[in-house]
């Protein structure tokens, strides 16, 4: 590959603030090596992110609809389920991510794993170590959005004292008044549910997982108060009975985690006994409370999986 071969740089589907800003980071970096990269996103980017891109002044990335042929950087997922199409011939340049590790390649490629809580953590980690970079104010501003989303403000299991320390040096250039403010400011623009139809919510952010054969699906929203979603809970469940049917899924869990309370309900499809086994509390008309569960990732899917596996 030559460097002024074309290469995209993308995240996982349903894009989130980390996949997007990390995207865009990343690219800013290669380019600035001398690289021909550009951002690319797999679909619409949420509220909390559009927030964040007209906050800092960046655009927004293109949307891809394969990556069929093209030369590529994944940042924020290394799981088939939550690539875009076309990637059996896609160029696979290289992997950052911080999700457990789910990839094979035919060649030996750069591949950076690390149990951080962003994978924005990681791009800013490369960026500091390189004497040659500076970090502009505007990408330190997207890099330390994306860390506290992701970090859902530093309250989530998967935050690690390193993410703190990186988004609090980053913050002497992006110079945020307060980072808890900022960042209950920037999860508020999604946590919203108004106007949104029970599909467009369980879609904003899910992702499908499989154990021993069984496929299903995880949807995360996070609100600032549970009320609205539960005066939708029959509309969501609905959708999610056929989500399950359309999909192929075993089932659906939405999870709806409150940021202030820290905790989430748990909306769960029918057919669906492991949750209740896997922890041991009971579920009342597919709903079960669960406190301090914050994430999908550490919370939630280690428990289910090991259920599934048993
Ligand atoms: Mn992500
Ligand atoms: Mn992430």
């Amino acid at each position: 590959m030559n460097k002024e071969d074309l290469i995209y740089i993308i995240g996982h589907k349903s894009p989130d603030t980390d996949t997007v800003c990390s995207a865009i980071a990343y690219a800013e970096y290669l380019n600035q090596k001398g690289f021909n990269v550009i951002s690319a996103i797999t679909g619409e980017i949420n509220l909390e992110t559009k927030y964040v891109l007209d906050y800092f002044k960046f655009e927004t990335p293109v949307i891809l609809d394969s990556l069929s042929q093209k030369n590529v950087i994944l940042v924020d997922h290394n799981e088939e389920s939550q690539r875009l199409d076309g990637f059996e011939s896609a160029n696979i340049i290289e992997v950052i991510d911080h999700h457990k590790i789910n990839f094979t390649s035919s060649e030996p490629i750069n591949f950076q794993v690390k149990p951080l809580g962003s994978t924005a953590s990681l791009i800013a980690e490369r960026m500091f170590n390189d004497k040659n970079f500076e970090i502009s104010k505007p990408l330190a501003g997207i890099l330390i959005s994306a860390i506290l989303s992701d970090t859902v403000v530093f309250k989530s299991n998967t935050t690690t004292p390193r993410d703190i320390e990186i988004a609090e040096t980053l913050n002497k250039i992006a110079q945020i008044e307060d980072l808890q403010t900022f960042g209950i400011e920037i999860k508020k623009k999604k946590a919203s549910l108004k106007g949104l139809n029970p599909e467009k919510i369980i879609y904003s952010d899910f992702k499908t997982f499989e154990a021993c054969g069984n496929k299903f699906g995880v949807g995360q929203i996070e609100v600032v108060d549970l009320s609205e979603a539960k005066e939708m809970k029959k509309d969501l469940l609905e959708k999610m009975n056929e989500i399950a049917k359309r999909e192929n899924l075993l089932f659906v869990i939405l999870m709806m985690t409150d940021i202030i309370n820290e905790g989430s309900e748990l909306l769960i499809s029918d057919n669906c006994d492991c949750i209740e086994k896997a922890f041991n509390k009971k579920v009342n008309d597919n709903c079960v409370y669960l406190d301090k569960m914050m994430s999908r990732k550490k919370d939630l899917l280690p428990v289910v999986m090991k259920i599934l596996e048993a």
